[in-house]
């Protein structure tokens, strides 16, 4: 079956002055899919999430979500995505039933505060204020605000940055219940554990320019077939599954 695309990039240019920040990258992403933009900082993933968005001007290029052309219908646009706030988009003071209703009445939904909430392991903290979450909660949270609208795709900007292990792959399971309920994911992250558990495929981004676009599997795959090898074993658990084995999966921050 022919799968479809729900975001298409063709030739995405963005200029900051004299500097070309994005230089003309193409790239297509399927319906239901997560799909990664990794790459080093200063690459160019922001700049392109941004874009998408509808946050940012792009130079030139196309992009068209979900059938709608981003020059003439962002706000159509709009509608059918669920962005991440970086943290100081949340008013501190309010709790996060409040955050919620708020977030319900800007974007003309009925909400539920006390089901999302729940999806999210965070019922405990509804009447709490939005400053007395810890990082994981944060960022729970802000997962399940991308949610509000009914977005038919998210984008998470490093949703991981700063967590501990248990607190990573408690949000991992998150971003696949998310998908799992037929929403698209578009993810960037420095973490290649990462990248190999959720995306579906990846561009790999440097310097402005895709220089890979597979799933994660065929880019190893490709690798090895050039004759790559690790220069140590690779032993059968790594340190992080040791610390997962001692410390439980168990989230701590409550
Ligand atoms: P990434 O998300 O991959 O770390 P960014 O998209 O944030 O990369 O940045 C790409 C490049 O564009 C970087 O060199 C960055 O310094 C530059 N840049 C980003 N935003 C601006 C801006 N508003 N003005 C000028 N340069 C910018």
């Amino acid at each position: 079956m022919e799968k479809k695309k729900i975001i298409e990039v063709n030739n995405l240019v963005k200029k900051y002055g004299d500097f070309t920040a994005v230089k003309g990258i193409s790239f297509d992403v399927y319906e239901g899919e997560i799909f990664g933009l990794l790459g080093p900082n200063g690459a160019g993933k922001s700049t392109t999430l941004e874009i998408i968005e509808t946050l940012r001007d792009k130079t030139s290029g196309t992009i068209n979500v979900d059938g709608y052309d981003l020059d003439q219908q962002p706000n159509e646009i709009k509608k059918i995505i669920g962005v991440q706030l970086q943290s100081s988009g949340y008013y501190p003071n309010l709790t996060l039933t409040e955050l919620i209703e708020m977030f319900g009445g800007l974007y003309n939904q009925e909400v539920k505060p006390l089901e999302l909430l729940e999806k999210f392991n965070l019922t405990d903290k509804a009447k709490n204020k939005y400053k007395e979450l810890s990082g994981g909660q944060k960022q729970r949270f802000s997962i399940a605000t991308t949610l509000i609208n009914k977005p038919r795709i998210i984008f998470l900007d490093e949703p991981t940055t700063g967590l501990d292990p248990q607190a990573r792959r408690s949000l991992w399971d998150l971003i696949l219940q998310v998908r799992a309920q037929g929403t698209t994911v578009v993810i960037t992250t420095h973490y290649m554990d990462e990248a190999e558990f959720l995306c579906d495929r990846c561009a790999i981004v440097d310097s402005g320019q895709i220089i890979a676009l597979a799933s994660p599997d065929n880019l190893i795959d490709q690798l090895v077939s050039q004759g790559f090898e690790r220069k140590k074993e690779v032993k059968k658990a790594n340190l992080e599954d040791v610390f997962i084995h001692l410390t439980g999966k168990e989230l701590r921050e409550d």
